[in-house]
């Protein structure tokens, strides 16, 4: 079928299947069985896309994927970006565990598996990181315990994000201690439904919970839950880790669904900032020259990555996540992010810094929350300095 004939064919079905309850702003396409939706058409919207794959639609059609080039994938986007639908969350089902499932998982655990996370019908969460080891993951030490059929989990995890929505989560355990660190670990999904896990909400200042601890006090994995071989899940997991970091470096598999880029330069986002905080001249040039420096130089980086992104993705005709190398899109989407949410409150001045109150506009304190979670940016998914040492060792080939 012709590119063409399947956009109309797109048009069609969403013009059929897409409510407008679904259109525009509104209430967000929730996933998982702990975030019911109360409109009932939006659960019918998630899913009417779910059954067709088009949740995941360049995934295997046999585990519920859409089964679509990256071409149509591309359709489908401009398409769904047009009537402004309001397409489920993606969450770490897709950009994350469903990846590795396809390329780590049996044939009876992506049959089991992914359709669910097509559907939209399970949400996942992340059980990595430890008190002990974030940074040094190698170093972790929750326990999982040959108990026949299934592996006893006793130990715990931090920062799990989402954990209070979850209903699954996969999990990095210690399943050899006295292998050699990285020989030991084991890669496995559990269901966050039994007594013997338990999520606590770790409240911050702004008084949100995005992440949680989790505890495992003699909880189970199922052995057909084991995702590649005993004592090898260090391999798993790096991979897993891949396809996190590059969503967050806009390369992933998602990024190649998206419209593509215009070959116009994206926006500045802080040249608006600069006019109404630092003030123009009169030839409406930013009055302050090292201001003006600093947009500039931000907007030709800004503009050198985004240039950068679409060649690595247009080069990667595989449609498959890239390896080591995602690590140098992640660090640098991440310091762009930190570095330009730095320079929008200092241009603020005094304004930069409101929290609450009438002095404040909404957009004033949204910069400010925006400058704070900056930080978390350059840390999840392993933070930049890791991203650096990943970079020299293993896509440099420096020595240790
Ligand atoms: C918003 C957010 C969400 C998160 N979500 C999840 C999640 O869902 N699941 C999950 O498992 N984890 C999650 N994390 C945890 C995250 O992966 C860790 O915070 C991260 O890997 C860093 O580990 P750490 O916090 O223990 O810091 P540490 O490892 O203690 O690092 C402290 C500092 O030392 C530096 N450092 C450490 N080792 C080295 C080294 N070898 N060379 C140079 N510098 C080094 C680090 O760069 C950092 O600056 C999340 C974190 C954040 C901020």
């Amino acid at each position: 079928m012709s590119t063409e004939a399947f956009r109309e064919k797109v048009k069609d079905w969403l013009a059929d299947n897409c409510p407008q309850a679904a259109r525009g702003p509104g209430d967000p396409v929730t996933i998982g069985s702990k975030r019911p939706m109360q409109n009932s058409e939006l659960l019918e919207w998630r899913h009417a896309l779910g059954s067709k794959g088009w949740t995941v639609p360049t995934w295997p059609s046999e585990y519920g994927g859409g089964g679509l080039s990256l071409d149509e994938a591309r359709v489908l986007a401009e398409e769904l970006r047009a009537i402004r639908a309001r397409a489920p969350m993606g969450g770490m089902g897709t950009s994350m565990l469903g990846p590795t499932l396809l390329e780590y998982g049996t044939e009876e655990q992506k049959l089991r598996h992914i359709p669910k996370i097509a559907l939209g019908d399970v949400a996942w969460c992340q059980g990595y990181s430890e008190p002990g080891a974030g940074s040094d993951l190698a170093g972790l030490s929750t326990r999982a315990v040959d108990k026949g059929d299934v592996f006893e989990v006793n130990g715990q995890k931090i920062w799990t994000s989402g954990a209070n929505f979850a209903d699954w989560i996969f999990v990095l355990v210690r399943t050899d201690p006295d292998a050699a660190k990285h020989d030991g670990i084991s890669f496995v999904l559990m269901d966050m439904h039994q007594p013997g896990i338990t999520v606590k909400p770790i409240r911050l200042i702004s008084g949100s919970s995005p992440f949680c601890e989790t505890f495992f006090d003699n909880a189970v994995a199922r052995k057909a839950d084991l995702v590649g071989q005993l004592n090898r899940g260090w391999t798993v997991g790096k991979r897993l880790l891949q396809h996190e970091r590059s969503g967050q470096g806009g390369v992933g598999a998602a990024a190649a669904r998206a419209p593509r880029q215009r070959a116009s330069a994206p926006a500045n986002p802080l040249l608006d900032t600069a006019r109404k905080y630092v003030g123009t001249d009169p030839k409406g040039a930013i009055a302050d020259q090292s201001t003006r420096d600093t947009v500039i130089r931000f907007g030709m980086n800004q503009r050198s990555f985004s240039l950068t992104q679409k060649r690595a993705k247009e080069e990667n005709t595989s449609g498959k996540t890239m390896g080591e190398a995602t690590s140098i899109f992640k660090l640098y989407g991440a310091t762009m992010a930190r570095d330009s949410a730095d320079m929008r409150v200092r241009m603020m001045g005094a304004q930069g810094f409101g929290w609450e109150g009438d002095s404040f506009s909404e957009a004033e304190r949204g910069a400010t929350r925006a400058w704070l979670h900056s930080r978390a940016i350059t840390i999840y998914g392993g933070t930049n300095e890791i991203q650096l040492n990943i970079i020299a060792k293993r896509v440099l080939g420096l020595p240790d």
